[in-house]
């Protein structure tokens, strides 16, 4: 960590984690809580359109993907097993008609539920530029 990097840190005012990762969960600015997180689907806005916070700064990468596929597959699989007890007699297309569409439904809406979560933990942590420095490379 560099020295000017040190003195942004403690200059800085602390941000609150859990209410920063709340309001990107629900697709809110981290910072105001109001205006919207996404453009897009999964399109981080570049300013927040209510406080004018810079959100150009987040690097969620791969990780929403990563930790939405840990979710849906403990919740699917467990569901699964759990359906395969209580009805051992139902067809096997029935079981992959449901358990695909779930799987599907339940990607699409938490995908940009926890890359929202994610934003928020980058900026409430100032990851990323969001405590005014960039990262080095
Ligand atoms: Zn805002």
């Amino acid at each position: 960590m560099s020295q000017s990097t040190q003195t942004v840190f403690a200059a800085a005012p602390a941000r609150n984690l859990g209410q920063a990762m709340r309001r990107g969960f629900v697709g809110r600015c981290p910072n105001c809580g109001e205006g919207r997180l996404f453009r897009a689907y999964l399109k981080v806005a570049p300013r927040c359109p209510t406080c004018g916070e810079d959100l150009s700064h987040q690097r969620a990468d791969d990780a929403p993907p990563y930790i939405t596929m840990l979710i849906v597959g403990h919740v699917v699989v467990a569901g699964v097993l759990a359906a395969e007890d209580i009805f051992p007699q139902s067809p096997l297309w029935l079981d992959a008609l449901i358990w695909l569409w779930l799987t599907l439904m339940l990607s699409l809406a938490l995908l940009p539920r926890v890359k929202g979560a994610l934003v928020g933990y980058q900026w409430a942590l100032r990851m990323h530029g969001f405590g005014g420095h960039q990262d080095e490379t």
